[in-house]
């Protein structure tokens, strides 16, 4: 199901107390654009430590809450729009212990969720508005009059309205003027953690490994990297994907390389991949068992240097010889320009 703005009525929301727990990325976009669909600015709160964020906010015109357990206690709504592994400690601690009996908690991302991982009283509406976009996108789409693509879900229907408020707040964030898709918690946390875990992490060794065996048959840094993505060759082709069709976008190609392509795909046999993407999905997503792995190392992604995994895991994959080269290349450039 495909939600439009026809499906949404504004009014359900001119009284309410609309709360925004984090002024980032989404945060920002996402209180402007509601603001500008007409919802009164005395009647949005953002909620935010006493930083950069939250003078950005003031600059903007918003009224801003340093203490969180004020806003929560004030909040209609409360928009939880700070960066998911900071969700359960944040909104566990400072905001779920104040909050109304039937406030509407709308999440931008279905993990916590999905794992369980956040707080919520049977009473309370739980809903998924979640932008397929990143926060400047959302917001300049919204400016230029168009929607952007968002899945919206009920995941706890507290109040019985609980749908109702979903679509009303996917309108004011502008999602469902180009259709808001009906979703779930589950299904965009599956999505969203198999393509990161499993499809990406395959494009980027198959990457890897091209370049070497390319590098080994006498071909240039230079040529690679800009044969291979520097050109933005890739970032054109899924622009005509999503624009012609993820096939039909091969037209633009010469005949070469359609022949090329269409058949080296259809010779490869896929069935050892889709094992391993089932592995990933079913006994690493879908089981929580990578959310329990991430929440042991979580505390440790606020630490500099190298105590920061993330940080050893960046080290070690510009260690690779398509990142060393790379280096070099943009090193030279920098000194031409
Ligand atoms: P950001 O990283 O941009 O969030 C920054 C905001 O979170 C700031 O207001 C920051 O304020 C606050 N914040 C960060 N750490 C803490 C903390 N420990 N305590 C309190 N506040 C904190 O997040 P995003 O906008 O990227 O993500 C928000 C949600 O939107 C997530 O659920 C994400 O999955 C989802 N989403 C994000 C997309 C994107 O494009 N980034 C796309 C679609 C969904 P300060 O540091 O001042 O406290």
């Amino acid at each position: 199901k495909i939600y439009y703005d026809s499906d949404a009525d504004l009014n359900i929301l001119k009284d309410k107390t609309i709360v925004f727990l984090g002024f980032g990325n989404q945060g920002a976009a996402q209180a402007q654009n509601l603001r500008d669909s007409g919802l009164p600015n005395d009647k949005i709160i953002i909620a935010n430590r006493q930083d950069h964020y939250a003078e950005d906010a003031k600059s903007k015109g918003f009224n801003v809450e340093h203490d969180f357990s004020k806003a929560a206690a004030a909040a209609d709504v409360l928009f939880l729009l700070i960066p998911d592994q900071v969700q359960p400690r944040v909104f566990n601690e400072q905001a779920a212990p104040h909050l109304k009996d039937n406030v509407t908690i709308v999440i931008a991302s279905g993990y916590n969720v999905f794992y369980k991982l956040l707080n919520f009283k049977s009473t309370q509406d739980v809903v998924m508005v979640a932008p397929r976009m990143i926060g400047s996108s959302v917001r300049s789409l919204y400016v230029k009059g168009k929607g952007f693509p968002c899945f919206v879900s009920v995941e706890q229907d507290g109040t019985g309205n609980a749908l109702s408020t979903a679509l009303a707040l996917s309108r004011a964030i502008g999602a469902t003027k180009a259709g808001a898709i009906a979703s779930s918690a589950r299904e965009e946390t599956a999505m969203d953690l198999f393509a990161e875990q499993g499809l990406w992490p395959n494009i980027i060794m198959l990457f890897r490994e091209a370049f070497s065996v390319l590098k080994e048959a006498g071909c240039s840094d230079e040529a690679l990297c800009y044969e291979m993505w520097m050109s933005k060759e890739p970032a054109e082709i899924f622009e005509r994907a999503a624009e012609d069709g993820f096939i039909a976008q091969l037209k633009h190609h010469s005949t070469v390389s359609q022949y090329g392509q269409l058949n080296g795909s259809l010779k490869l046999d896929g069935t050892a991949i889709r094992e391993h993407f089932k592995e990933i999905l079913y006994n690493q997503v879908l089981n929580g068992k990578f959310c329990q792995e991430f929440s042991k190392i979580e505390a440790d992604l606020e630490k500099e240097g190298d105590e920061n995994p993330l940080n050893q895991l960046y080290k070690k994959s510009e260690e690779s010889e398509l990142g060393q080269a790379e280096k070099r290349v943009r090193a030279r450039l920098a000194q031409l320009l």
